[in-house]
């Protein structure tokens, strides 16, 4: 089941697509994908997935709204394992782990703006996608819905919007990231981080979440 909505998302009018279960066969994307997803809350022990936003960076988003019973959406599953299919996210670490848990899926190949945003901009440790977006791309974007009951039946417009929101500037982070990657020479080892994403997901996930593997003690 398909509702479409008129929002109005960061003071622009976005074409929000709420699915219930899973994505329809027929929603087409071109490019990257911008994917998000928000829980019940931030333990990868207690607290479900929800619900899965996607974009491919038009004007347009699409909500999935999963049924927590089942989490059966393949078509959803199809995307996020794509190989050919670039996934862009801000913090990818958290919700690989949830896809990983609760739709038996590794995401990849994946970019992360937040990654990207600590390997250039060291001087700043402001790396929350409110502040990126400010400081990279001159946007406003409001995070007043992020803690709010997103396993609610019915999600209200102003949930939706905030959930679309989170996926419609990955796009052009990734452009102005890539940009100061290249500049400090530093696109190669990023692409080395993308590509460790889903290990580190499967660390948390394993008991290792509050341990660097790395560090000498
Ligand atoms: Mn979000």
């Amino acid at each position: 089941m398909t509702r479409k909505l008129s929002l109005t998302v960061d003071g622009k009018n976005v074409a929000v697509h709420l699915h219930k279960g899973d994505l329809p066969a027929n929603v087409a994307f071109s490019g990257p994908i911008a994917v998000d997803s928000e829980t019940m809350g931030l333990s990868l022990v207690r607290d479900p997935l929800c619900l899965v936003q996607l974009s491919d960076g038009g004007s347009e988003a699409h909500l999935v709204q999963l049924d927590r019973a089942s989490y059966d959406a393949p078509n959803l599953k199809r995307i996020l394992a794509d190989p050919n299919r670039l996934k862009l996210f801000h913090f990818a670490r958290f919700d690989l782990a949830m896809f990983m848990r609760d739709l038996s899926v590794v995401c990849a190949p994946v970019y992360c703006t937040k990654v990207a945003s600590k390997l250039v901009r060291t001087y700043t440790d402001k790396h929350g996608l409110k502040d990126l977006t400010k400081e990279v791309l001159g946007r406003d974007i409001s995070k007043e819905q992020q803690s709010s009951d997103w396993g609610a039946p019915e999600l209200s417009d102003a949930q939706l919007a905030y959930a679309a929101s989170d996926v419609l500037h990955l796009h052009a982070l990734k452009e102005r990231l890539d940009a100061m990657l290249a500049r400090e020479g530093r696109t190669e080892i990023a692409q080395s981080c993308f590509d460790f994403l889903p290990t580190r997901s499967a660390l948390d996930l394993a008991g290792w979440e509050e341990t660097d593997i790395f560090a000498h003690q």
